[in-house]
């Protein structure tokens, strides 16, 4: 029977492995709606991310139109326009794929409530996740707070679902003028920056959208595999797959992936070994872990995990945050992760995890603040990802790195940075510095200084904390939280 539906776009911004929108559209007529969320209660989004999603909507209209579909675009609260929308337009069947945030899951479940109270057949599927949150338990069915036992788990469940091909053609639903009033076109939704326009380095960066993700996987199987499980430590190669934001919206799922990896592994088309290839479906299990971490945890971005950290002795400092948060620390690993993040929108893994730790640990800022400027200025910002990993290194999550555990920026620098070459990609003014000198060039000797044309404290700042004592203050900080 011919069923007019409606599916709901949220992060499933892909027509392929898409099982929400392949049931509306099998179902007859459909009405493909977005509406950018600023009602319902949720956490808005970043600028970095509204930069992306305005893209990524624009690259999904265009492939729904080749198919005879039409995206629509509103704004608003969705608990208001959906009901209407499916009512003006005489809807009988509503699909979408599920989401793991607790003002998410609230939301989705008072409208399945009051839609199916109406007689409207709603259906909800995972497009997000190999596996639904619940589904990996302990053997006494409780959530799992360890990664390794979690991911062994999860791989038992076996082999994920074989991903559906996109729909072939969509049939696009005709609107009554009632709801095409209610249409904003993309301009309208405001997402991009204008002044100023602070997006270049992003446009240069990426090509958001589902055709960019299956680029990005593609080439990282066909060349850069090889070598992920070691060289994905290093910020100076481009050794990782950069799925991150793509993932984040949806633009490619978790099944695509384990199926393209096993499948170009098959045919001999990807270049890594069997350990490159596990390592890289690990990572994935973290994004997976972090999914389940933040499901049972709906807190899991404003509380500590570990609750003996709620009386951890921070030391708010704006100054001190501003110049993190600006690449203005004076220590070169740190600022030029945090140039990078600024100038795309992206950061390297690692360079993350010392970037944070900095700010925990030498700085005593609380982990929120640094989860909160990652939630802005992410390409990638993720409610589970950014928040597990923000616990993660500040010791306060599950499984996480113990609170002792203090990176040296140096040392980090030195052993993933070796040649300099990603601090002097992001920090310039110090490129003229030997790779000995540049990842403390506090220390360099003033001939050397001169020859390249460093001044510290003025062409760039002395470190904001002597690492040695930041570190003991830190580690007397935490001392003071240890039960
Ligand atoms: C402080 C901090 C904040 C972070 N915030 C985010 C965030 O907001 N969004 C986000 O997607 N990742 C976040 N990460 C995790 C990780 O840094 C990024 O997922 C990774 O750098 C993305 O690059 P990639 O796609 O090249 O990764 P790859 O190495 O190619 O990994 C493949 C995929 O696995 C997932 N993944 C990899 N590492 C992790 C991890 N540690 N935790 C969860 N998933 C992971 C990502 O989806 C990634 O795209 C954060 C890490 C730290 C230390």
């Amino acid at each position: 029977m011919t069923e007019r539906a409606l599916h709901w776009f949220r992060n499933d911004l892909r027509l392929a492995d898409n099982p929400a929108l392949a049931a509306a559209t099998e179902s007859g007529p459909v009405l493909c709606l977005y509406i950018l969320d600023n009602g319902s209660g949720r956490r808005p989004i970043g600028g970095a991310s509204r930069w992306w999603l305005s893209r990524s909507l624009d690259a999904l209209g265009t492939a729904l139109a080749a198919k005879g579909g039409r995206l629509v675009l509103m704004r608003g609260d969705p608990a208001v326009l959906l009901p209407r929308v499916v009512k003006e337009a005489g809807i009988k069947l509503v699909t979408w794929n599920r989401r793991y945030e607790a003002a998410e899951i609230a939301l989705d479940r008072t409208l399945k409530e009051d839609l199916s109270g109406n007689g409207i057949d709603v259906r909800s599927f995972n497009g997000h996740l190999l596996n639904e949150p619940w589904q990996v338990t302990t053997t006494t069915g409780q959530p799992m707070k360890v990664f390794t036992p979690y991911w062994r788990a999860a791989r038992q469940k076996g082999e994920p679902a074989v991903p559906i091909p996109a729909p072939g053609r969509i049939r696009a639903l005709p609107l009554p003028d009632s709801i095409e009033s209610m249409a904003a076109p993309l301009p309208n939704l405001d997402l991009e920056p204008r002044k100023p326009d602070w997006a270049g380095g992003m446009r240069d960066a990426w090509m958001p959208g589902e055709a960019g993700a299956t680029a990005r996987l593609d080439d990282f199987l066909g060349s850069g595999l090889a070598g992920y499980a070691v060289d994905r430590d290093r910020p100076d190669r481009a050794a990782t797959s950069r799925l991150s934001p793509h993932l984040h919206f949806g633009e490619i799922g978790p099944r695509q992936i384990w199926h393209a990896l096993h499948h170009a592994r098959a045919a001999g088309e990807a270049a890594g070994s069997e350990q490159d290839a596990e390592k890289f479906l690990s990572e994935i299990g973290w994004r997976e872990f972090s999914h389940h971490l933040l499901f049972h945890n709906p807190e899991l971005a404003t509380r500590n995990y570990d609750q003996r950290f709620d009386a951890f002795p921070w030391r708010p400092d704006e100054t001190a945050l501003r110049r993190w948060q600006r690449g203005q620390t004076g220590v070169p690993l740190v600022d030029a992760g945090m140039r990078e993040l600024w100038t795309t929108g992206w950061m390297h893994n690692r360079v993350r995890m010392v970037v944070a730790s900095f700010l925990i640990k030498h700085l005593l800022q609380d982990w929120r603040a640094g989860e909160a400027w990652f939630w802005d200025t992410l390409v990638d910002a993720d409610a589970a990802n950014n928040a597990a990993s923000w616990q993660w290194v500040a010791g306060s999550g599950a499984d996480a790195s113990p609170y002792f555990r203090i990176f040296n920026p140096v040392t980090q620098g030195e052993t993933h940075d070796p040649k300099g070459s990603y601090v002097r990609q992001w920090v310039p003014v110090l490129a003229g510095l030997s790779d000995g000198d540049i990842h403390q060039p506090w220390k360099a000797p003033e001939k050397a200084l001169r020859e390249a044309g460093v001044r510290i404290g003025e062409t760039y700042p002395a470190p904001l904390v002597d690492l040695a004592f930041g570190r003991q203050r830190a580690l007397d900080a935490f001392a003071t939280i240890r039960g």
